[in-house]
């Protein structure tokens, strides 16, 4: 053991570490203070936070009529039947008053002629309740407000353009991080911390197509899966219908308004698949749509969105956003079917946390989108997410506000962290393919155990510390989608298509448990791997 080199250059002594700039991290940080927090981003405060992007808003029961409870119950049916009810109705209460503290951050909720919150409808809730801002900018607005009042606050440091790459632990409690600075080729640096907060969002980024930014690349999942932290659910991701196919990654949203005013989802034949599909064709649940989609695409036909008809030459006015989109590719939506395809949107899955956001490690909490709570189960009802971000993250600075910390011991065995090589972007790239091929919106035995069996061997060889990390988080989504043998929710499996009510429960799993199960894949390519049977309240 060995005490870090770069103590000082980077830590500050004492201070609670929050790995993450998006809603999680810095709402966090604000409730936090006084207390001296120092916030890492890879990316300058605004950006690479799927955050900045979210269109609809924030669901909060606040509207004339509604409840918590109702909320709860939306909720817990959109779940798949693995949602903790508790969880769900902890988060449906706590929305209003983390709507007030975001007002007071200076976050323009939209407002109606009284004065009162505006509340907009979503997708499978059954009442108004998404408050949102001029519109679809309530992502960015709140990303705006929060960066100016963190700035505002003399107990936050942040230090942007800094990857956290492993996270250190000693005895099982974590004593530090290993970051990295972003761009140029540079050796690590150790920081020193007994307590950190990971707020690093999805996965989308692992794969090929997405909607979410290049951060989003499951390193916080990884970090914290490395040091031995239970990971729920990974296998569920939720694929968005609709991404625009005109050569942009992250791919724009084609928003699902769209659908609502009428297009229709055609081939390249001109033929609407959706009617044969689900009585709603169309406005079916946007798993179905996904894999309708998804099946056009891998049959070769190609899939379209058509708002000729429906829209035609009102297009540019009232969906400026994805008119904009098409007209920089060279597609007149008025006037030519949009090229789209199934994107990685969201992921349900994360590091395992209790009601406070404790992770099963000391000294390690998460919030936002890298935790799972058990809140969305199988499926995300619309807008719960940046619910659950602002509501944790406001629990986990009560919880550790409320704690004598421990100074970090310090200590770390640098050979745990010696993966030094450079970042292969084709080997990156490959993963991505392989993701959206095999562990995508259709799955099944054959591709998930080639995809299981390819990760293990990319996380265990991959030079870099980012790939590595990659590797492990999506072997983490390909291992438990191979151990489900069902469909639910957002996972469907083409070799089991039904729900088996013997698998409605919610998966617990480890970093090692993953590497074991693909161990024993290579050793015997037709063993079956057991459905997780760890306990559920491993945490409570
Ligand atoms: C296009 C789009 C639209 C959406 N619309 C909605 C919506 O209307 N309503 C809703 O509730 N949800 C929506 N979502 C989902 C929601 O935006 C996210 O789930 C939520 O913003 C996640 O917040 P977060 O703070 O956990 O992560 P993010 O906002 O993604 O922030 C993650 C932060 O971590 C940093 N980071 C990542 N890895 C590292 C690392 N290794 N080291 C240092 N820093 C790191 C990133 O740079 C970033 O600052 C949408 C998502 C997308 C992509």
């Amino acid at each position: 053991m060995s005490t870090t080199p770069d103590l000082e250059s980077l830590g500050r002594h004492g201070d609670i570490v929050i790995v993450g700039g998006g809603l999680a991290g810095l709402f966090c940080a604000l409730k936090l203070a006084p207390r001296p927090v120092t916030v890492i981003t890879a990316a300058p405060l605004g950006e690479g936070a799927s955050t900045a992007w979210a269109q609809g808003g924030i669901a909060a029961a606040v509207g004339e009529g509604d409840t918590a409870e109702s909320h709860a119950a939306d909720t817990i049916a959109v779940g798949a039947g693995i949602v903790d009810e508790a969880v769900a109705l902890g988060l449906a209460r706590e929305a209003a008053p983390r709507i007030h503290d975001l007002l007071a951050y200076g976050v323009p909720f939209d407002r109606d002629l009284e004065g009162r919150l505006a509340v907009a409808r979503e997708a499978a809730h059954s009442a108004r309740r998404i408050v949102h801002v001029r519109g679809d900018m309530a992502g960015q607005a709140i990303i705006t407000a929060l960066t100016q009042a963190v700035r505002a606050t003399p107990s936050i440091r942040v230090l942007e353009g800094w990857s956290a790459e492993a996270l250190l632990t000693d005895g099982g409690a974590v004593c530090g991080l290993q970051l990295r600075k972003v761009g140029a080729p540079s050796a690590p640096v150790l920081i020193a911390t007994s307590a950190v907060v990971l707020a690093t969002g999805g996965i989308g980024h692992l794969y090929a197509v997405t909607t979410n930014p290049a951060e989003a690349s499951g390193q916080g999942l990884a970090i914290a899966a490395r040091a031995g932290a239970l990971i729920a659910d990974p296998e569920f991701v939720q694929f968005h219908p609709t991404a625009i196919m005109v050569g942009r990654d992250p791919a724009p949203l084609a928003t699902e308004a769209l659908r609502g005013e009428g297009a229709t989802l055609i081939n390249g034949a001109g033929e609407r698949f959706m009617p044969a599909l689900h009585p709603l064709a169309e406005l079916a649940p946007r798993d179905i749509v996904a894999r309708g989609v998804f099946a056009e695409v891998a049959a070769g036909r190609g899939a379209f969105l058509d708002a000729t008809q429906a829209l035609g030459p009102k297009f540019a006015h009232e969906f400026p956003t994805v008119y904009q989109s098409c007209i920089s590719a060279g597609i007149d939506p008025a006037k030519q079917p949009i090229p789209i395809a199934p994107a990685a949107h969201y992921h349900m899955g994360g590091i395992a946390v209790d009601r406070h956001g404790r992770s099963s490690l000391a000294g390690l909490w998460a919030a936002g989108e890298v935790s799972s709570t058990g809140a969305h189960g199988a499926n995300r009802l619309a807008s719960n997410s940046l619910l659950e971000a602002v509501v944790y993250a406001a629990r986990i600075a009560e919880d550790i506000a409320s704690r004598d910390l421990a100074p970090s011991s310090g200590r770390v065995d640098p050979a745990e962290h010696a993966r030094n090589g450079a970042f292969d972007s084709a080997e990156e790239q490959s993963l991505r393919m392989l993701m959206s091929a095999k562990v995508g919106v259709i799955r099944d035995r054959a591709g998930l155990s080639e995809a299981v069996r390819t990760l293990a061997e990319l996380e265990r060889d991959a030079a870099s510390p980012a790939l590595a990390n990659s590797a492990a988080a999506a072997l983490l989504v390909a291992t438990a989608a191979l151990a489900r043998t069902e469909s639910r929710g957002a996972h469907y499996r083409a070799d089991y298509p039904d729900e088996n009510p013997a698998q409605a429960k919610r998966t617990l799993t480890t970093l090692a448990e993953a590497r074991d199960r693909a161990a024993a894949l290579m050793r015997d390519s037709a063993v079956i791997l057991p459905f997780p049977t760890q306990p559920q309240t491993a945490l409570v």
